[in-house]
C-alpha cells in the first residue's frame, strides 16, 4: 500500500501560504437575519446568546455562553431530511450523513452580475452552459455555488422582504433538476438565506433546490460569503455539519481550500 502522506502534505501546504484558506461563514448572531415563512406554518426560532458567566460572581474563572437557534440558522448546512422528498433515505440527517462528504471540490458560477440587476435573477442551464464552454464540464460529486455577491447586501437589503415575499436569486427548476441527474452534483451553495430563489414557492415543483437536491440525496448551503474569492474551479470545501440526532441540518463553519498557484479560472 502507498504509504499516505496527502494529510501531512496538506498541513505542510497551509503552513507554507502554499494553499490559502478562505472562510466562507457569516458571524451567527442575533443580527443575522432568520427566515421568515408564511405565518401559518412554524416558524424558526430568533438566534439567542446569552452570557453564563463572564469572569464575574457567575464564575469568576470563565467567560461562557448558551446559544439556541434554529438547525437552519446563520451559514447553515441543510440535509435531505429536511425535505419531504428526502425523508425515506438512508443516512439522511447530519448525524448519519456519510462523513465523506464533507469535503468537495466546488465549481463558482459567477452571477453577480445578472443578481445586481434583478433581485429575482435565476441561474438556468443555458448559463450553466456557457459557464461550462470557458470552464469544462462541472465533475460529478461538487458543490456548486452560485456566486451573486448577495453576502455584501446588509440589513433588510439581504432578506429583501416585500409583501408578496422574498426577492432574492436562485436556480430555476430546471437547472437544479439538470445538475442532480446530468451533473451529479454533491449539492448546492448560496449566498442568500435559502437555497431556493426568494419566490420559489411559486416554482414548478415549488423550491425545487430543495425538491431535487434532498430528493436524491444531495446537500445545501446557504447564507456564504466571500464566494468572489474563490476560482471558478479547484477550491476544495469542508462543510462538517453539527452531529445533531436526526438532524435536519446545522450552523456550521464553511471553509475553502484554495491553490495560491491556481487561476482565477
Ligand atoms: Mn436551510
Amino acid at each position: 500500500m502507498p504509504h499516505a502522506t496527502a494529510p501531512l502534505d496538506l498541513v505542510t501546504s497551509v503552513a507554507t501560504g502554499e494553499l490559502g484558506i478562505v472562510d466562507l461563514t457569516f458571524t451567527l448572531s442575533p443580527d443575522f437575519p432568520v427566515i421568515v415563512l408564511p405565518p401559518e406554518l412554524g416558524q424558526a426560532a430568533a438566534i439567542r446568546i446569552e452570557e453564563i458567566s463572564h469572569y464575574d460572581s457567575r464564575g469568576p474563572a470563565a467567560y461562557w455562553n448558551n446559544v439556541s437557534f434554529s438547525e437552519h440558522a446563520g451559514t447553515h448546512f441543510d440535509a435531505p431530511i429536511h425535505w419531504f422528498t428526502g425523508r425515506d433515505l438512508p443516512s439522511n440527517s447530519v448525524e448519519t450523513m456519510p462523513v465523506e462528504h464533507m469535503i468537495a471540490p466546488a465549481c463558482v458560477i459567477d452571477c453577480s452580475q445578472s443578481a445586481q440587476a434583478d433581485a429575482d435573477f435565476l441561474l438556468t442551464v443555458s448559463a450553466v452552459e456557457t459557464w461550462e464552454a470557458q470552464h469544462g464540464a462541472i465533475p460529478p460529486r461538487c458543490w456548486v455555488f452560485l456566486r451573486t455577491d448577495w453576502s455584501k447586501r446588509t440589513g433588510r437589503d439581504y432578506a429583501n422582504l416585500r409583501d408578496d415575499g422574498a426577492h432574492t436569486p436562485g436556480p430555476d427548476a430546471s437547472v437544479i433538476r439538470w445538475l442532480v441527474e446530468q451533473r451529479d452534483v454533491l449539492g448546492f451553495g448560496t449566498e442568500t438565506i435559502g437555497t431556493d430563489a426568494g419566490q420559489a414557492g411559486h416554482f414548478q415543483p415549488p423550491y425545487p433546490a430543495h425538491h431535487y437536491l434532498h430528493g436524491a440525496g444531495r446537500y445545501g448551503l446557504q447564507c456564504l460569503c466571500n464566494l468572489d474569492k474563490l476560482p471558478a474551479k479547484g477550491a476544495t470545501i469542508i462543510a462538517a455539519p453539527l452531529k445533531i440526532r436526526n438532524g435536519s441540518g446545522s450552523p456550521l463553519r464553511v471553509l475553502a481550500l484554495v491553490s495560491k498557484c491556481s487561476s482565477a479560472d
